[in-house]
C-alpha cells in the first residue's frame, strides 16, 4: 500500500540550481528505502521536500490515504525526521528534547512521560532520561534524536545520512539497532547515503540516484532476509 507518491518532481532553486529532474518514486507501507547516491544527487532535497519543508518546483508530492483526522489523536505525527546532526536543546534533559515533538502539540510533561519512555527504550536510553546532552556520547545523542522523532509514532521515518558523523562501531551498532527496529515495528523508513554498503545492508529497495542534474538512474530490490511491507 503506497503512503506516498512523488510524481515528476523537479526542483530548481532560485539561484538556477537544478536539484532535480523529474523524480518518481512510490513509497509502499513498511518498506526501507535507501536513497542513494553521491554527494549534491538531490538526495536531502527530495527528502526535505516529503517532510514539507519546501515545495518541487513541478510535478506532485501525493499522500493517497491522508491521515484519518477524525481519529484526531494529537499525539501522533504522519512525519519523523533525523538530520545528520543530533540537533539536540543542550540546556534540556534528554526527557525534555524527545518530549519536544509532543509539547508542540499541547501534551504535557505527565500526558508525555509513556510515550518519552517507549521511545527511549526503543533505542535503548531509558536509564538516561534525566541526562544532559553533554554527558551522552556521539552515538547516544543520535540514539536520542531517533526517539524524539519516534516520539510522535510517525507514519514515515525520514533520515539524512544520520550515522554519517560517527565512528565506524559506533555507526554499525545503530544500523544494526535501527534494522532490529524495523523488523520490529514495521515502520516505512528513507534512508538517504551515499554508502553503497549501508544501503545494501539496511534497505529492502535502493534508489539510485546521480547528479548534474540530480535524477534517478536505476531502483534495486534488495534480496535480504528482510521482510517485506
Ligand atoms: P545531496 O543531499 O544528494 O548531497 P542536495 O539535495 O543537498 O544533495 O543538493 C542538491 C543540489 O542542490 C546541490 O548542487 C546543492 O548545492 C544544491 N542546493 C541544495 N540546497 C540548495 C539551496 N537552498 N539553494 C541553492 N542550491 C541548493
Ligand atoms: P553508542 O553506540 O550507544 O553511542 P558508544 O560506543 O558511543 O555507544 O558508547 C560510549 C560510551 O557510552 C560507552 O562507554 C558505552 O558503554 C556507554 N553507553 C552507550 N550506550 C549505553 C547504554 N545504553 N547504557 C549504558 N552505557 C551506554
Amino acid at each position: 500500500r503506497p503512503i506516498v507518491r512523488l510524481d515528476h518532481v523537479s526542483k530548481t532553486f532560485s539561484n538556477g540550481t537544478i536539484a532535480l529532474k523529474d523524480m518518481s518514486l512510490t513509497i509502499g507501507t513498511g518498506e526501507f528505502i535507501s536513497l542513494l547516491g553521491p554527494s549534491g544527487c538531490g538526495k536531502s532535497t527530495a527528502l526535505r521536500m516529503l517532510a514539507g519543508l519546501g515545495e518541487p518546483s513541478s510535478g506532485k508530492i501525493i499522500w493517497p490515504d491522508p491521515a484519518d483526522k477524525s481519529a484526531n489523536d494529537k499525539s501522533e505525527g504522519e512525519i519523523g525526521f533525523v538530520f545528520q546532526e543530533p540537533t539536540l536543546m543542550p540546556w534540556a534533559t534528554v526527557f525534555k528534547n524527545v518530549w519536544l515533538p509532543l509539547r508542540l502539540k499541547g501534551i504535557s510533561k505527565e500526558a508525555a512521560r509513556p510515550r518519552v519512555m517507549e521511545a527511549l527504550e526503543m533505542v535503548g536510553l531509558d536509564k538516561f532520561v534525566d541526562s544532559y546532552p553533554r554527558e551522552l556520547s556521539g552515538g547516544m545523542k543520535m540514539r536520542v534524536s531517533i526517539a524524539r522523532a519516534l516520539v510522535t509514532r510517525p507514519r514515515i521515518l525520514l533520515m539524512d545520512e544520520p550515522f554519517a558523523a560517527l565512528d565506524e562501531i559506533t555507526r554499525q551498532k545503530l544500523n544494526d539497532d535501527l534494522l532490529r527496529l524495523w523488523e520490529q515495528f514495521g515502520w516505512t523508513i528513507v534512508f538517504v547515503t551515499h554508502s553503497v554498503f549501508e544501503s545494501v545492508y539496511l534497505s529492502s529497495r535502493i534508489v539510485v540516484m546521480a547528479a548534474r542534474p540530480g535524477r534517478v538512474i536505476d531502483e534495486i530490490e534488495v534480496d535480504a532476509p528482510h521482510p517485506r511491507g
